[in-house]
């Protein structure tokens, strides 16, 4: 499985943060200090943490964004994000999603359809023969395909 080497990580400045952190101030909260949950997971306290990062992969892109805040789970580790990092999350992410690759619906044998994955596609994603996968439709045009590794 080749994966992108580091120096082809793109990683979100503090320069990029600190633009991020002016327009973001007016209008967002961060968690504070002293902020706790029941975690929605295992039933573990959620406290504050500072040094939350978020780390995925858009449209082949890896993108990685330190120093969020928010609450985490002492026992299970869940994440939530507040508010303030979930606006810069988005202002990161968002134009990325937009984009998409293109393929076509192929007839796969018996005249069952099926899609072939781009190479750019399986470059960036965890994904081999045989892994299973749900299909989300979220409208009668578009879906979510939700990889499940390790499950065969
Ligand atoms: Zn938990």
């Amino acid at each position: 499985m080749e994966r992108p080497k580091d120096e082809e990580i793109p990683v979100v400045t503090e320069e990029m943060l600190r633009r991020s952190a002016a327009w973001l101030a007016k209008r967002r909260t961060k968690a504070k200090p002293s902020e706790k949950m029941r975690c929605p997971t295992c039933g573990g306290v959620m406290r504050y943490a500072n040094d939350m990062v978020f780390d995925c992969h858009v449209l082949g892109e890896r993108i990685v964004i330190p120093n969020l805040s928010g609450l985490r789970c002492g026992q299970c580790g869940e994440q939530a994000y507040d508010l303030y990092s979930s606006d810069i999350i988005d202002r990161y992410t968002s134009d990325k999603v937009m984009g998409g690759y293109e393929c076509s619906i192929s007839v796969v044998g018996a005249g069952k359809l099926g899609v072939y994955f781009p190479k750019d596609v399986l470059r960036t994603m965890d994904i081999k023969p045989k892994t299973r996968a749900i299909i989300k439709p979220l409208t009668r045009r578009k879906m979510v395909v939700e990889l499940q590794p390790g499950k065969t």
